[in-house]
């Protein structure tokens, strides 16, 4: 498999990411699982696809002109993609979040030139919650937009005309099954139209954590939480816009540790350092993977998101006194 490795502009270095066949998660399964590489994006995670299609397309509809700002309310890769690309088109980054989060996610947004404004954690209703403050301050800046990345379907696009499109090519049109968490939703709706335009026949599968609602929503119809996730970037509970009309096939429902048990062998047996949304996603690949196997499809192959790089999460995830606080269990390399 081949791969353009030289680029005339920094923004072309988003996506074109590796897909990578996971030894532990095919044996677990039966079948083939790959995963999609988006920790290769500048940004090391998924969310630069939607950082630069939400950027691009305020340029397109004119909403967007040099000098301008781009505003939006997030504590995670969101941001960080978004400074990623505003950087390199010349705008202003302005990032609304809960002053509750970790200081390395305040560090790394201020140190790639982001301008945080810090706001006290509330409830969605509140008008002081961080997204609405977000949307208030981008109306009331002059020049500026607001990413709005949960309903702006700017975001599912880029996963429609990039990440589908380099999974079928990536897999030389033979794929069965694919699946990952939602948090905006962008990746599972995009990944899973773009794919079904390819072949109809793609089982999509929704891979929820614990605490989220859209497990129930697409089982039974009900938007119902159970339990609850540390996983950061994940876990939703409405059908926000990108999520409408999503071809979700099945879906199933993963708790934390099994996701930490993926992101230790991957990290263990493959040298992959990732976070625990990716984690989650591997366990929902290889049920895929065993529910294909079993309608006997032998040669099933099924494809996830490896969303984020582990090295964001070297205070939590990968930090023993703060998973114990959390009671999860702890890598056997650090107890
Ligand atoms: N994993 C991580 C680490 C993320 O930051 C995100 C983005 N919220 C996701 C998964 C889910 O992606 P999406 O917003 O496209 O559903």
């Amino acid at each position: 498999m081949t791969m353009a490795l030289v680029q005339q502009n920094t923004l072309d270095l988003i996506g074109n990411t590796p897909l990578v066949l996971l030894k532990g998660p095919s044996e677990a399964a039966g079948c083939e699982i790959w995963g999609k590489c988006e920790f290769a994006n500048p940004g090391a995670s998924v969310k630069d696809r939607a950082a630069l299609w939400i950027i691009r397309d305020a340029e397109a509809r004119g909403e967007l002109k040099p000098g301008g700002t781009v505003v939006e309310g997030t504590a995670g890769n969101t941001g960080i993609g978004i400074a990623l690309v505003a950087n390199a088109r010349g705008y202003k980054t302005v990032i609304v979040m809960p002053d509750n989060q970790s200081k390395e996610k305040m560090d790394t947004l201020r140190a790639l030139g982001a301008e945080l404004v810090l706001v006290p954690p509330t409830k969605f209703a509140d008008p002081a919650h961080f997204v609405h403050t977000s949307r208030r301050l981008a109306e009331e800046t002059p020049g500026a937009v607001w990413a709005n990345q949960f309903d702006n379907v700017a975001n599912r696009k880029a996963h429609i005309e990039s990440t589908a499109p380099e999974i079928w090519q990536q897999l030389e049109g033979r794929i069965d099954g694919f699946t990952c968490a939602a948090g905006t939703g962008g990746t599972i709706a995009g990944v899973g139209l773009g794919l079904k335009a390819f072949d109809e026949n793609v089982r999509i599968a929704l891979t929820d954590p614990h605490g989220a609602a859209l497990y129930s929503y697409y089982a039974t119809g009900e938007l119902k939480a159970e339990g609850s996730s540390v996983a950061e970037g994940i876990g939703q509970g409405r059908i926000t816009a990108n999520l409408e009309g999503a071809p979700i096939d099945t879906q199933f429902r993963v708790s934390d540790e099994e996701g930490l048990e993926w992101v230790a062998r991957l990290l263990r047996e493959e040298g992959l350092c990732l976070g625990l949304s990716s984690g989650i996603n591997v366990a929902g690949a290889v049920e895929l993977g065993r529910q294909l196997v079993a309608e006997g499809r032998k040669d099933a192959r099924v494809a996830t998101i490896l969303c984020d790089t582990g090295f964001r999460y070297l205070s939590t995830l990968y930090n023993a006194d703060w998973l114990r606080a959390k009671g999860l269990p702890v890598f056997p390399w650090l107890a």
